[in-house]
């Protein structure tokens, strides 16, 4: 029993931790020795075998042994010592950036060194740049370490070395006492839920040399995927408790003026589909009860989910409330901003604009409009979460291309309306379609609806995949179109997330398009364009009087010009498959057939062709997102910073689809059985780091 209180204790209790280790470990949320045990490692370096030096590949990390052939130091751009090694099998060189006298004396030529790093390619061979080395006299067997090495997630000062020995120090006070098990036989529904936890854990912080390597390294070892089952049932558990704990808010009901919304419909030069409909009706109903809704609304892009908003938004500001309506960029926002004008204020609903680029006097006239209730609408980016922005009497908030925002954003947003007990509801809508599994990780919160029905009418995208040899013969094609009276987009996209190049190569790309096409009207967009700039652009372009746009990736979400119909994506194999299905959902939004080039530049690699062939032979969001994920793990998907989906210390979404299959069931087994360890199993898993929980 004694054990049991040790496990709980502070860590100050071990030894190494004074008052400024207790403070640093806090940042990772440990603060009793319990938490040490469940800060997994995030990987393993495998010191354990020598590698061949001509074996090593670039990105990959290992232990090499060679002879110094040539060390010598270089000028450059930066004064460097590079010493180039050698194993019989190949060769590589170190390069240090920062060296002393004394390491100069050591890397000399013919010494042997053994040295621990990742392999790069550098300017003419494979280099390791800082390598952990080791000198190794001459005639010394020097043995290498008989296990692997975890490497822990880790902060400022506070080093690996350090951090082992604490680790050290918690699992000595481990056994089956100390740790009790949480999950009760009920709920162990997949075999690898029969492991011990304790042992789980003993091997993860220190797996046994005979461990297979890879398994290991892949996270597939079933000890891991027995953490792995824990901890997917801890984040299950506790966004059932977010939501639950909504449900205990109250929120306006909001019951508005069924004439105003039979306007909108009227003045649509379309009717709802049925999709649309009973979508609209699903939302309609959740936000005439007193308690907050929380629903996510998927629909594929194009299916229309912008009217869907706007008949929940006339709802809300009918019923005397004000409402938002957010995106995650300034385009796609103004978009919104101009429909909502359109559709709005003809029902006397104002509308009021909010982003990042406004003068001070406007943000102020904003603001103040905000908070006396004179503007009934907000359209706006994220500026909208700001702390100066106060509301009069919010009663909804829409949340548009959810995957831009994190749960926390929506939380923040969300604790804007908030009275004294009462929250807006919320509609958070997505074009990225989830698969099942993962929707119930991801979105176990919320509600989901789905626009599984495009507007009648619509001929899908032919996609056709070239080679950019074919420029000539693309650029071409875009001519034909736009003698048409088509219009045109052109995508560029480059490998750096920087949006400056970005920008550049679509400047220059828009340059020589219009050389190569004098008598076409050629525009440019992109994201570092001012607002009004972009703002002109877009409308012209929708008037018809552009016939090429030239764009940076700005236009993946929302933009609606229906009269575009062929679009051009320069290096489609960059962007992974969500991005390019938003990118075409651009186009094939008219009556004409529209068509898509993915341009790649070869070689394309296997992968890279899987990818690009699933696109051309498919417009189904859902069969590319189940796709995509076999092809780039769903952090790719979903954009793993943004999506608000949790970072799991060993589950890994994409393998451990087995595991989420039957979480659900799991879920409801712990509650039913053991509902009183939950807050046990939420606490280890997630400590203090868990502000999910603050609602
Ligand atoms: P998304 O779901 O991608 O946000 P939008 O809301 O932008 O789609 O709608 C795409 C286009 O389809 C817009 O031009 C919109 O006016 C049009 N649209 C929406 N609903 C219908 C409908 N029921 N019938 C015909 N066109 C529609
Ligand atoms: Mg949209």
């Amino acid at each position: 029993m004694v054990k049991t209180v040790a496990l709980s204790q502070s860590v100050t209790q071990l030894k190494g931790v004074g008052a400024k280790v207790a403070e640093r470990l806090e940042k990772l949320g440990i603060t009793q020795i319990q938490d040490l045990l469940f800060h997994l490692p995030l990987r393993y370096q495998d010191r354990t075998r020598l590698l061949p030096i001509g074996s090593l590949r670039a990105q990959q990390e290992g232990l090499v042994e060679g002879t110094i052939r040539l060390s010598q130091i270089k000028m450059g751009r930066r004064r460097s010592l590079l010493c180039h090694i050698d194993d019989g099998t190949g060769s590589l060189i170190l390069r240090f950036f920062h060296f002393s006298n004394s390491q100069l004396t050591q890397l000399a030529e013919g010494a042997r060194v053994r040295c621990f790093g990742e392999a790069r390619s550098g300017p003419s061979s494979l280099e390791m740049v800082h390598p952990e080395y080791q000198i190794i006299p001459v005639d010394k067997i020097v043995s290498v370490e008989a296990e692997l090495t975890p490497i822990y997630p880790t902060t400022d000062g506070l080093h690996q070395l350090s951090f082992r020995k604490l680790i050290d120090q918690a699992l000595a006070c481990l056994d089956n006492d100390s740790l009790p098990e949480l999950l009760s036989d009920s709920v162990r529904l997949h075999p690898v839920a029969h492991y011990s936890l304790v042992e789980a854990l003993q091997f993860v912080h220190r797996p046994s040399p005979d461990v297979n390597v890879q398994q290991l390294l892949e996270r597939q070892h079933p000890t891991q995927r027995r953490l792995a089952y824990e901890e997917l049932l801890a984040q299950q558990i506790s966004m059932r408790q977010v939501r639950a704990t909504m449900q205990h808010h109250a929120a306006p009901e909001l019951k508005g003026d069924s004439k105003q919304r039979q306007a909108l419909l009227k003045a649509l030069p379309f009717p709802l589909t049925n999709a649309q409909q009973r979508v609209v009706n699903e939302i309609l109903a959740d936000i005439s009860q007193q308690v907050p809704m929380q629903r996510l609304v998927q629909g594929d892009v194009g299916s229309g989910k912008t009217v869907v908003a706007a008949m929940a938004v006339i709802e809300a500001v009918s019923a005397g409330y004000q409402a938002v309506m957010m995106a995650p960029t300034e385009l796609l926002a103004e978009q919104h901003l101009q429909t909502f004008k359109l559709w709005l204020e003809p029902l006397g609903m104002t509308v009021g604009w909010c982003a990042g680029k406004q003068t001070a006097a406007q943000r102020r006239e904003v603001l103040a409009a905000l908070s006396t209730g004179d503007i009934r609408v907000a359209v706006g980016t994220h500026a909208l979460f700001q702390d100066e922005v106060v509301f009069n009497n919010l009663g909804l908030v829409v949340i548009d291309e959810q995957h831009r925002f994190g749960v926390h954003q929506r939380l923040a947003l969300r604790d804007k309306g908030r009275g004294s007990n009462s929250y807006p509801h919320q509609l958070v809508m997505t074009a990225t379609p989830i698969p099942r599994t993962l929707a119930m990780t991801a979105y176990a919160d919320l509600n989901v609806s789905v626009i599984d029905e495009l507007p009648p009418g619509r001929t899908p995208v032919t996609t056709v995949v070239l080679p950019d040899a074919r420029r000539g013969d693309i650029v071409e094609r875009v001519h034909l179109a736009c003698q048409e009276k088509r219009q045109v987009y052109w995508v560029c996209t480059l490998i750096e997330e920087s949006e400056h190049l970005q920008c550049q190569a679509a400047e220059d790309a828009a340059t020589e398009l219009q050389e190569a096409l004098p008598d076409l009207k050629v525009a440019l967009v992109h994201g570092r364009m001012k607002s009004a700039e972009k703002e002109l652009v877009m409308q012209t372009f929708k008037a018809g009087d552009i016939d090429l746009l030239v764009a940076t990736t700005v236009i993946e979400v929302g933009v609606d010009v229906p009269n575009a119909s062929l679009m051009i994506i320069e290096n489609a194999e960059r962007l992974g498959l969500a991005q390019l299905h938003q990118l075409r959902g651009r186009v094939g939004r008219g009556k004409v057939q529209s068509h898509c080039v993915l341009m790649y530049h070869s070689p394309l690699s296997k992968n890279g062709q899987a990818r690009l062939r699933c696109l051309r032979d498919t417009n189904d969001g859902f069969v590319i997102a189940q796709r995509d994920l076999e092809l780039r793990g769903p952090g790719e998907l979903l954009g793993t910073r943004q999506t608000g989906l949790p970072q799991f210390r060993v589950a890994n979404l994409e393998t451990d689809q087995d595991l989420l299959e039957v979480m659900s069931e799991a879920a409801d087994q712990f509650l039913h059985t053991t509902p009183d360890n939950a807050a046990a199993l939420i606490h280890r898993w997630f400590g203090q780091k868990l502000e999910l929980g603050q609602v």
